[in-house]
C-alpha cells in the first residue's frame, strides 16, 4: 500500500482512502452491515489507514456503521475523517451538538479530520456568522477534533477565499482527469499544498464515469502501449500529483475494495511520462467533445431572476452525453417540476454578461428545452 504524509502535522497515511458513502446495501434499501464492515476491515488489514464518513451518508447510518467497524481495536489503526453537515447549523450552539452526536455514533472519543461540509462562497458567509472558527477551535482545545478541515465544492476564487479564512489542515476536493480546471482546479490544489494543507481526492472516477468510459475514450485507451483499467487510469492520474495525500474511493462492494487495493500496491508515487500526460490529455478532449455546453458549474450565472437553474439544466445535460445515454428528457422533466425550467427565461441577459466561460446561455438553453420537451 502506498503511504504518504500529510504536511504540517507529519501524519502518515494511506494514499487509498476508504469513502463510506456507497456501501453494499440490501435490497429494502439498507446498508449490507456484515459485507461493508467485513470489506472495511479487510482494507484496513490490508493497509489502508484513511476512512471517510459523513453526517448525512446513507441517511445517517454510514457513521454507525463505521462506527462499528472500528471496533475491536480497528480505531487505533486509522485517521477518522468525518463532516459537520453546515445546512443542519442555525445556531454557534448546534455545531457542538453535532459533533457530540456523531461523536456517539461512531463510537470515539475524537474525530481526527473534521471537515466542513461542502463549503462554497455562500456557506462560507453562514458559517462565518454562526462563528465557526470559535467552534472548531473549542472542539479542539477540548480534544474531540484533531485537526479542522473542509470539504469544498464551488469555483477557484471561493476556494481561496476558504482556504484564506482559518488554519486548516486539510482540504479535501473533486478532482479527476476531466476536472483540472474545475471546481478547486489544479491551481487551488498546487495553492493548498503549498501552505502545507493536506489535499485529500473525492470524485476521482467522477461518480463512475470514468470507470466506464464509452467507445471513442475506451479506444484512446486500447490504443496506448501500457494496459491498464480505466479506474487505475484515473486512479493514477492522481496519485502522480505530489500534493495529493489520500484519495478516496466509495467502495460498494468487495470486488471493487481487492480491486483498490490492488492498484495502489505500488512501491512509491509515480512520476508520469510524457506519453501518459498526453493520454490524459486526449482521454479529456474526447470526453469534452462529447459535451454541448462545458458549464464548469462555477455558479456565477445565478441565481437568475426567473428561477432559472442554469448550471443544474446545463451539467446534467451534458453528464448524459458524456455517459452515452440515450438523452436528458427524464431529468429535465424534474427540473420543469420544480420550475425551474429553460422556458422561464426572459432573455435579461444577466446570465452571459457574468458567465466566465462566456457561454451563450439563452441559446443552448432554448435548443435544450427543445430537445427534451420535442418542440
Ligand atoms: S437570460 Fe434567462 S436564464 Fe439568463 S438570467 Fe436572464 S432570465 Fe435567467
Ligand atoms: S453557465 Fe457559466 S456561469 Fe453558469 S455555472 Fe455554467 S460556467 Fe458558470
Amino acid at each position: 500500500m502506498l503511504k504518504t504524509m500529510f504536511p504540517t502535522i507529519e501524519r502518515e497515511s494511506s494514499m487509498l482512502g476508504f469513502g463510506c458513502m456507497r456501501f453494499p446495501c440490501t435490497p429494502d434499501g439498507k446498508i449490507d452491515e456484515a459485507e461493508a464492515i467485513r470489506m472495511i476491515r479487510h482494507a484496513i488489514d490490508n493497509g489502508v489507514t484513511y476512512i471517510d464518513t459523513a453526517y448525512p451518508y446513507h441517511g445517517g447510518e454510514s457513521e454507525i456503521v463505521v462506527g462499528k467497524a472500528l471496533q475491536d481495536g480497528y480505531r487505533e489503526k486509522v485517521i477518522l475523517a468525518t463532516k459537520l453537515p453546515c445546512w443542519n447549523v442555525h445556531k454557534h450552539e448546534d455545531m457542538m451538538a453535532i459533533l457530540d452526536e456523531q461523536l456517539q455514533k461512531l463510537q470515539t472519543d475524537h474525530i481526527d479530520f473534521y471537515l466542513m461540509h461542502a463549503m462554497n462562497a455562500q456557506r462560507l458567509e453562514e458559517m462565518q456568522g454562526y462563528d465557526y472558527k470559535r467552534f472548531l477551535d473549542e472542539a479542539v482545545a477540548q480534544g474531540k477534533i484533531r485537526y479542522p478541515s473542509f470539504s469544498f465544492h464551488d469555483g477557484y476564487d471561493a476556494f481561496m477565499r476558504i482556504l484564506d479564512d482559518y488554519d486548516w489542515k486539510m482540504c479535501q476536493v473533486q478532482m479527476n482527469i476531466l476536472d483540472d480546471e474545475n471546481q478547486a482546479t489544479l491551481r487551488g490544489i498546487r495553492e493548498a499544498g503549498k501552505r502545507g494543507i493536506g489535499v485529500v481526492i473525492m470524485e476521482p472516477l467522477r461518480g463512475g464515469l470514468l470507470a466506464n468510459p464509452p467507445a471513442d475514450v475506451k479506444a484512446v485507451y486500447d490504443a496506448f502501449p501500457d494496459k491498464r483499467s480505466p479506474v487505475e487510469w484515473a486512479f493514477r492520474y492522481l496519485y502522480a500529483m505530489p500534493e495529493v495525500v489520500t484519495i478516496l474511493s466509495g467502495m460498494s462492494s468487495w470486488e471493487q475494495t481487492i480491486d483498490n487495493l490492488r492498484i495502489f500496491d505500488i512501491p512509491g508515487r509515480p512520476v508520469l511520462t510524457e506519453a501518459e500526460n498526453a493520454l490524459f490529455r486526449q482521454v479529456k478532449d474526447t470526453y469534452m467533445a462529447r459535451m454541448k455546453t462545458g458549464c464548469t458549474g462555477c455558479r456565477y450565472c445565478q441565481p437568475c431572476p426567473m428561477g432559472v437553474a442554469i448550471p443544474h439544466i446545463f451539467q446534467n445535460y451534458d453528464a448524459t452525453r458524456l455517459r452515452a445515454e440515450p438523452n436528458y428528457s427524464k431529468g429535465y422533466a424534474k427540473v420543469i417540476a420544480d420550475e425551474h425550467d429553460a422556458s422561464r427565461c426572459v432573455q435579461c441577459g444577466q446570465c452571459e454578461a457574468a458567465c466566465p466561460q462566456h457561454l451563450p446561455i439563452i441559446r443552448y438553453l432554448q435548443e435544450i428545452h427543445a430537445e427534451c420537451c420535442g418542440e
